[in-house]
């Protein structure tokens, strides 16, 4: 069993010395547990997170840990009565070739349904947070403005189609120009922001004549303190991510331009997409039923062997995924 286990908390952006590799034999279930070969793993920016010391939405991962991922694999051995040999689960799987332990929070998937895969983008943990903080907690109207920053990404693509079926002008905000062409001409965005290429205020200037109804904030920083000096009367902001901080060495950057929330009457909020969890099921469903009209569009971005982690996992940060980062075991 090929495993990578946190070895310190990084300063900065993680790397290959991060972890520890290890090379252990594959044990036999005990009593409630399942053997799972994994087969695809989800990377995801809240793995840097987890890495660092202190209070948040979960506890971190403990030192000589293996790190925490989420993935999809097959059961191979089961002492538990919920699972089989053969079913399919999505749970956290960590970085490994094999899971050995309680299933605590998984749940089957199947693959005749959709590619594994999917599993892990818009019918996974991506798709639900797309889904519950725009819907839930962005609640845009049609006719509204909605931004979307990190708009080429899982969550963003997500989000943005999502945006568009309940008649949103919608303004994704992505690096380079084939992200941007990608927003406009297969995801049927209405206008993009080449941050890496333009001035974000031109562009809000240009795409959001009307100003900004809701902003669905994946990356925090610069992009953030711009958007709030375009807000409208009672804008709803929503703090998914704030990617642009979380390899910082110091304090994170809050926005200079907060006022504009009293100014507008607008409202900054955060959110957890596992606070959402007993609404999932409903969720998926409807996602899926998109889906299969061809009115939602899912892109994963895999990258093969297990041996990559270290490396794939910082393409995160460098905007290099285009699409749900997986990982192939
Ligand atoms: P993505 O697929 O969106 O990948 C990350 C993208 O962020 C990169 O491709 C890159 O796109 C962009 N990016 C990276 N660094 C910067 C930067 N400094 N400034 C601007 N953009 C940057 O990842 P996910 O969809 O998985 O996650 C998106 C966000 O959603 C993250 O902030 C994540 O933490 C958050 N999230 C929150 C959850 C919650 O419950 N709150 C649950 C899941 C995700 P580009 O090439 O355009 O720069």
């Amino acid at each position: 069993n090929r495993q990578f286990l946190l070895a310190k908390r990084p300063a900065g952006a993680a790397t290959r010395d991060t972890f520890t590799y290890q090379e252990v034999p594959v044990g036999k279930p005990g009593t409630n547990q399942i053997l799972v070969r994994n087969q695809y793993l989800s990377l995801d920016p809240a793995m840097r997170g987890w890495m660092n010391e202190g209070k948040s939405y979960i506890p971190p991962v403990g030192l000589g840990e293996v790190m925490r991922a989420l993935g999809v694999g097959e059961v191979i051995a089961s002492n538990n009565p919920g699972f089989a040999v053969g079913d399919y689960v999505n749970g956290a799987l960590g970085v490994q070739d094999y899971f050995l332990g309680e299933p605590r929070g998984f749940y089957k998937v199947d693959p005749k349904l959709a590619p594994l895969p999917r599993y892990l983008s818009a019918l996974g943990m991506t798709g639900m947070t797309a889904y519950f903080a725009l819907l839930d907690v962005g609640a845009p109207k049609a006719g509204e403005t909605v931004v979307i920053s990190a708009a080429a990404g899982a969550v963003g693509s997500i989000a943005g189609q999502i945006a568009k079926l309940k008649g949103c002008h919608v303004v994704g905000i992505a690096g380079g120009g084939e992200k941007c062409r990608y927003l406009i001409e297969e995801l049927g965005f209405d206008g993009v922001i080449d941050y890496k290429n333009e001035d974000v205020q031109a562009g809000l200037k240009r795409e959001c004549p009307k100003g900004v109804d809701v902003y669905f904030d994946n990356v925090g920083g610069d992009i953030l303190d711009a958007v709030l000096t375009r807000l409208n009367l009672k804008a709803r902001i929503v703090i998914c991510g704030a990617i642009s901080q979380y390899n910082n060495k110091e304090a994170v950057k809050g926005p200079a331009n907060y006022l504009a929330l009293l100014v507008n009457r607008a409202r900054m909020e955060g959110f957890v997409v596992l606070d959402y969890a007993p609404r999932f099921a409903a969720a998926g469903q409807e996602m899926a039923g998109w889906m299969a009209k061809g009115l939602l569009k899912s892109k994963e971005d895999i990258v093969e062997g297990l041996q990559t982690f270290p490396e794939t996992l910082m393409k995160l940060f460098s905007g290099e995924n285009f699409g749900k980062l997986v990982l192939k075991v």
